[in-house]
């Protein structure tokens, strides 16, 4: 029998970005012991990382701004993808949760008379953006891990104990989400320094493990996202969607090589950076689409009169939505009118005071500085697409964040899918955190009480056994002949990120993707025999053995949905189908395990695989849809779609 650490709780987040901080939040003061995992340090999440802002209608900036308006604003911008219901919720909601993180101690930047200043974000019609110059994450993260204290402050003083209702599980890494017949009964992983295992018994467990941007080359995401929370939701039974549509942020860094891929804040864009081209042409003007073209401004002029008086000019396509600038850029890239080192000039150095850049921009200013002695107060930056976030995951009810068919499993943050359909505006990621993590902790919560003692699931020995063996794995595989020699996790690695990058990247094309998929299963057999020297303790090597079962499961689902969708639309682009086609609109397409149930099989990594199907999206409710002209409607929806 194997060896663990055993816990019991009600409720386990796993996961300590916003998604999870909220989520346990609300857990714990409806009352419930809550754990809340990750895998790095606390407080080191991408959460933290994020510049911009978080999108909410407070109308501070622009009293003409309010829900519906951000509802329609998220729908264009998913191509009508999104599930409205929960486009819906979070438009309603964003407003109050920000207004809570303030309540809790965020300190946002302020308007002249004292308000919370919005700022300007591609594909938002009004300045909504609520923020904290460029480092609007950090102060987020800040504010709940106070309110988490807070709570453990409290309860200290009714038992005696910190820890007594909320403790946090630091720098380990859930491997399995076991399960009592088909309903959840906790986690199990291991503690990254030691390597010793720990099983932690919940009826609820909420998955807020963020996104997937390890499994291409050139992204602006940190080591742990491995798309750990959806592979552990695939493999407990439950589906993923919309995996097709990555998000490819049109600003990352592109020099110096060791930096490729780091992001550079839209931000930089809302505040009146332009884009040019090797030319010094302003090539955004020509790369506008029909379904944008009213909302966008035709010339230079027209758009920069935009930042002062944005009620009589119509906005600069520097703002457009990030699928869009990310396609021109990778355009004028293809066309060689690119900078020295194969990316196109974003510049702000012409455009506001260095006094102003450095105080908007603090982040910009040194990462710029320092990463590639580049002073962008006055020169001009160098910047091209990179893997950022991915708009599929679980499938989750929109109104409880429950994970579709495995009573007990919630999803909240980018790990759960639907809320931002084909592609996401800028800023809509924290405040769908706040809102979709409140609601899981909420339900999560709701579910573990109402279960009584004698009914909840228990972990039974055999699958802790499964568990442990499938990740003490890559210690065990010996070489052989030359068919069957080991193979270097790292090496494996470096493969799969070139193969998405270069296979499954921005542009697609049917022959590519067919080919990334071969490989795919190439790289799924000879990760069979990954393997590690050494022992438990502290061994990166083995971390990531155990992490590329994620990235492969992960993987085969964005090549197989990107190849099934034989059109184009928001983060997902076909070479072969270059046009958006309405009678794809309703369509989701539903990744699951091919080995169906989500029994503790150890998954073998040579058949397993995903099934997919499509699904069609209940219809978009009468009073949402009368908030767009039948026009713009026809643009996307089929007729039958607008008949009924
Ligand atoms: P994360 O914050 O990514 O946290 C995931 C957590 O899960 C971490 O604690 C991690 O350790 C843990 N975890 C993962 N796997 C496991 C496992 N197996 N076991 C245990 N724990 C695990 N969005 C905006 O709206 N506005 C912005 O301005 C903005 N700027 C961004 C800038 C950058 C550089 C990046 C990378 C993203 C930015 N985003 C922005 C996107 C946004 O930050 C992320 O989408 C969001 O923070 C994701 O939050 P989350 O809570 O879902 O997950």
């Amino acid at each position: 029998m194997t060896q663990v650490e055993r816990h019991t709780y009600d409720v386990v987040v796993v996961g300590a970005g916003g998604a999870g901080l909220r989520a346990a939040i609300e857990a714990r003061e409806q009352g419930l012991r809550t754990a809340v995992i990750c895998k790095s340090l606390f407080g080191k999440a991408h959460t933290v990382m994020a510049e911009g802002g978080i999108a909410a209608s407070m109308g501070n900036a622009n009293p003409r701004d309010n829900w519906q308006v951000h509802f329609r604003d998220t729908m264009r911008g998913g191509k009508f993808l999104n599930n409205w219901r929960m486009a819906e919720l979070h438009a309603r909601e964003a407003p109050d949760r920000v207004w809570e993180l303030e309540t809790w101690g965020a300190l946002f930047d302020r308007t002249k008379d004292g308000r919370i200043s919005q700022r300007n974000f591609g594909g938002h019609e009004y300045a909504r953006l609520a923020h904290v110059g460029d480092r609007t994450g950090l102060e987020l993260i800040r504010t709940l891990q106070q309110r988490i204290v807070a709570l453990q402050q409290e309860d200290h003083e009714r038992s005696g104990d910190y820890e007594d209702r909320l403790r946090v599980f630091q720098e380990c890494t859930v491997t399995r989400v076991l399960k009592d017949g088909a309903r959840v009964s906790g986690v199990f992983g291991y503690v990254r320094e030691s390597g010793r295992f720990f099983v932690i018994e919940a009826p609820a467990v909420v998955l807020a493990t963020g996104g997937i941007g390890k499994s291409f080359k050139v992204t602006s995401n940190s080591w742990e996202y491995t798309g750990d929370g959806h592979a552990l939701a695939l493999l407990a039974g439950a589906p993923l969607i919309n995996m097709e549509f990555v998000q490819f942020h049109p600003t990352g860094m592109v020099w110096p090589p060791s930096v490729k891929g780091i992001l550079v804040t839209e931000s930089v864009r809302g505040d009146g950076g332009v884009l040019r081209n090797s030319d010094g042409k302003r090539f955004m003007f020509d790369y506008i689409p029909d379904v944008f073209k009213e909302k966008y401004a035709q010339s230079e002029q027209e758009a920069d009169g935009w930042y002062a008086d944005p009620d009589n000019h119509r906005r600069p396509p520097e703002l457009l939505p990030r699928d869009e600038v990310a396609r021109a850029i990778n355009s004028e890239v293809k066309a060689g009118r690119c900078s020295p080192h194969g990316g196109v000039f974003l510049d702000v150095s012409t455009r506001l005071p260095a006094e102003e850049i450095r105080r908007r921009l603090p982040s910009m200013h040194h990462q710029f500085k320092e990463l590639a002695d580049v002073d962008i107060t006055a020169e001009p930056m160098e910047v091209g697409p990179t893997c950022h976030y991915v708009m599929g995951g679980v499938e989750v009810d929109p109104d409880s964040a429950a994970a579709t068919g495995v009573p007990g499993l919630f999803a909240a943050g980018e790990v759960a899918g639907g809320m931002h359909g084909s592609n996401r505006l800028g800023g809509n990621s924290l405040s769908d955190l706040l809102v979709f993590g409140r609601r899981a902790g909420l339900h999560a919560a709701e579910y573990a009480a109402e279960l009584g003692t004698d009914d909840r699931p228990r972990v039974s020995a055999e699958q802790v056994d499964t568990a442990a063996a499938e990740v003490l794995r890559p210690f065990s595989v010996e070489g052989g002949e030359p068919e069957s020699r080991t193979e270097n996790p790292y090496a494996l690695h470096q493969e799969l990120q070139q193969t998405m990058n270069d296979l499954v990247g921005i542009i697609r094309r049917a022959s590519e993707m067919t080919e990334a998929l071969r490989r795919l299963a190439d790289l799924r057999q000879r990760s069979r025999r990954a393997a590690v020297e050494g022992h438990r303790q502290f061994n990166p090597g083995w971390h990531l053995a155990i992490d590329l079962r994620n990235m492969l499961l992960v993987s085969e689902c964005v090549a197989r949905a990107a190849l099934e969708r034989t059109e184009s639309r928001g983060g997902h682009t076909r070479d072969d189908y270059p046009e958006m086609d309405r009678r794809w609109r309703k369509t989701n397409l539903v990744c699951e395990l091919a080995s169906g149930d989500g029994e503790l099989a150890a998954v073998d990594p040579a058949d397993g695989q995903i099934r997919l199907t499509r699904r069609d999206m209940p219809p978009i409710r009468g009073d949402l849809l009368a908030l767009f002209g039948k026009d713009e409607l026809l643009k996307y929806l089929t007729d039958e779609e607008l008949d009924t």
